[in-house]
């Protein structure tokens, strides 16, 4: 049952424009997660937003812990995005031929990135990844691919797939509508299990054209990785000839400018990037070596387009943004900011005891609802702790504190969010928890 202190807020506009999608849209939505399936109540629709705070239809204030769902590193209305997307929208909004902006955005990221050579830009994150698992199955002339129970990379169809039962077995679909041959090229194992990625090699020797995995993994909740596997998968793929994909859609740019590749001091052989790349615009990229690249059409014959890949506005507001994100101490300031944060919740979760975790890395943090000290897999998450997480979500609504409508799903600070906006945001949380545990 729900146990509630604080009054639920006002949602009837929201509830009738919710009404309107149902018409309009499977579930109302345009991206499952948005229904609040997983959360108390019904949608809130998002008038706006500035800096960290986003407002409803219904002029309820929220402070903002899902940003766009990482995108949004710089906070909402920033305004030096805002000022160079408006500058391209009165010279046009796309064109279908190159600009000088593409240039300009290449030029940012490799100049401040060791990790890639040459760069391809897409319009969302999943074309990112379906690209790359493309460019390593073109490189290496092989089909299987390695994936990890846990691992979100999008919806193309060699993705959807979840593990079977067993160390390692063929993928089963995780989606109606992708073919069962499909999910047969795509091996699933657990995260941070040298035995099991020992196992497949084995296995699939000479068969696996790649392992992905993302930077850290931080779309089942937050499950981060020891250094030691990293580099463990790193020597593994090597010597098996198989490449391996880093997936920092959701890292890349967030862990620091050159994302999870630096953290852990690996070189992947393909990086995909999505989300904060494009400052809140459709943008998805993959770089990897000139050798690799030189693999994609029209250089090479692996095919990959895009009628808008590459949009001039969408260019703009990434070019903006990289020029924040490679200032001095941006990401020392921020990560700072996030670790005094998550480290004073912390504490009250360890005065009162209470059977939570807040795990974090850089700007990201998840509470899981655990007596575990560390989650590495997606296995050890228990399911039935996510009660726990709906009242907390539901309680912080109410007290105008908008987390991510589902307890997998990790929540972002960004430079936009005020030591007076986490201050306040710290209050509303004790306060939930006490409410969780009381
Ligand atoms: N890869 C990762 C790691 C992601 O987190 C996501 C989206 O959340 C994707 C790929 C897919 O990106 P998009 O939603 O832009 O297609």
């Amino acid at each position: 049952s729900a146990r509630t202190k604080t009054a639920d807020i006002s949602r009837e506009k929201s509830a009738q424009l919710f009404e309107k999608a149902k018409q309009y849209f499977p579930g109302g939505v345009n991206s499952p997660v948005r229904a609040f399936k997983s959360v108390y109540g019904t949608p809130l629709f998002i008038e706006r937003g500035d800096k960290a705070h986003i407002w409803d239809a219904d002029e309820n204030e929220f402070i903002d812990f899902c940003c766009s769902w990482g995108p949004l590193i710089l906070g909402h209305n920033n305004d030096q995005i805002r000022e160079a997307v408006t500058a391209q929208l009165s010279k046009g909004l796309s064109f279908g031929a190159p600009t000088a902006l593409e240039n300009e955005l290449a030029e940012l990221i490799i100049s401040n990135n060791r990790f890639i050579e040459k760069i391809r830009f897409v319009s969302s994150g999943t074309e990112a990844v379906m690209s790359a698992i493309r460019l390593a199955r073109g490189y290496t002339k092989r089909d299987k691919i390695v994936k990890f129970e846990g691992c979100y990379h999008g919806h193309s169809d060699s993705l959807l797939v979840k593990a079977g039962s067993g160390l390692v077995t063929f993928g089963e679909t995780s989606s109606a509508g992708v073919p069962k041959a499909f999910a047969d090229e795509t091996i699933v194992i657990a995260l941070n299990d040298k035995e099991a990625l020992t196992a497949v090699f084995d296995q699939f020797k000479d068969q696996i054209a790649a392992v992905i995995i993302e930077g850290v993994p931080a779309n089942n909740g937050l499950l981060l990785q020891t250094k030691e596997y990293i580099h463990y998968l790193r020597e593994i793929t090597t010597q098996n000839g198989a490449l391996l994909i880093f997936d920092e859609v959701i890292t890349g740019f967030r862990l620091g400018f050159e994302g999870a590749a630096a953290y852990y001091d690996v070189q992947p052989d393909i990086i995909t990037y999505g989300k904060i790349i494009g400052g809140g615009m459709p943008v998805g990229a993959y770089g990897a070596s000139k050798e690799l690249m030189s693999c994609i059409s029209p250089d090479g014959s692996v095919y990959q387009a895009g009628t808008l890949s590459g949009n001039p506005v969408a260019m703009a507001a990434g070019i903006a943004t990289c020029k924040v994100l490679t200032q001095p101490d941006f990401y020392k300031n921020l990560n700072a900011k996030t670790e005094l944060f998550v480290s004073e919740i912390r504490n009250y979760i360890e005065e009162k005891n209470y059977e939570v975790k807040i795990f974090t890395i850089a700007s990201i943090f998840w509470f899981a609802f655990t007596d575990q000290e560390a989650i590495l897999k997606a296995s050890e998450i228990d399911p039935n702790s996510m009660e726990l997480y709906k009242l907390m979500h539901r309680e912080l609504l109410n007290r105008g504190i908008y987390f991510g409508p589902s307890g997998y799903e990790v929540g972002f600070i960004s430079h936009a969010h005020t030591n007076e906006d986490l201050i306040t945001a710290k209050q509303h949380i004790f306060a939930a928890l006490d409410l969780v545990f009381g």
